[in-house]
């Protein structure tokens, strides 16, 4: 297993987990070179979905795009990488637990702005407020009072 951050090829297991099924084992690694760490998902044979979008076309579930339109949101916000990292991580983790071989965008933008909203209420409204496309003032109103 290389290293995601320098390449290095050694790295150490610091955590092996099974998830609560037990199918998905989940091992933290620490890179013996640049001291980094990073998480492995090991599943027998089953991928994470393919994202269905809404004109139907298809795309591979890209974790570094995720990535990006989170750290979109929390610009300039008081969050670390690593609540980015864990977030990211709880969102892979359904998504395999699931098991489910194709993913409606829509189910995965609801899915990013759950985790958002436990960790910047900010970024929330932001993703949220882009992510839906308001239909109407009320729709924004009901959104504000929730959070
Ligand atoms: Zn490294």
């Amino acid at each position: 297993m290389r290293c995601p951050f320098c390449n290095h090829g050694e790295t150490q297991v610091a955590e092996t987990r099974e998830s609560d099924e037990g199918d998905v084992v989940r091992r933290r690694r620490r890179c013996l070179s640049c001291d980094k760490r990073f998480t492995t998902y090991e599943r027998a044979e089953i991928a994470l979905p393919v994202v269905v979008k809404k004109d139907g076309t298809r795309a591979d579930f890209d974790p570094s795009k995720l990535r990006a339109s989170m750290q979109l949101a929390l610009r300039k916000r008081p969050v670390s990488i690593e609540q980015i990292d864990a977030a990211l991580e709880r969102i892979q983790e359904k998504l395999l637990t699931s098991g489910a071989r194709e993913l409606p965008s829509t189910k995965l933008g609801e899915l990013v702005m759950r985790e958002l909203k436990k960790i910047d209420k900010v970024a929330y409204v932001r993703f949220a407020s882009v992510y839906r496309s308001f239909e109407d003032v009320d729709e924004f109103r009901q959104l504000i009072r929730d959070i």
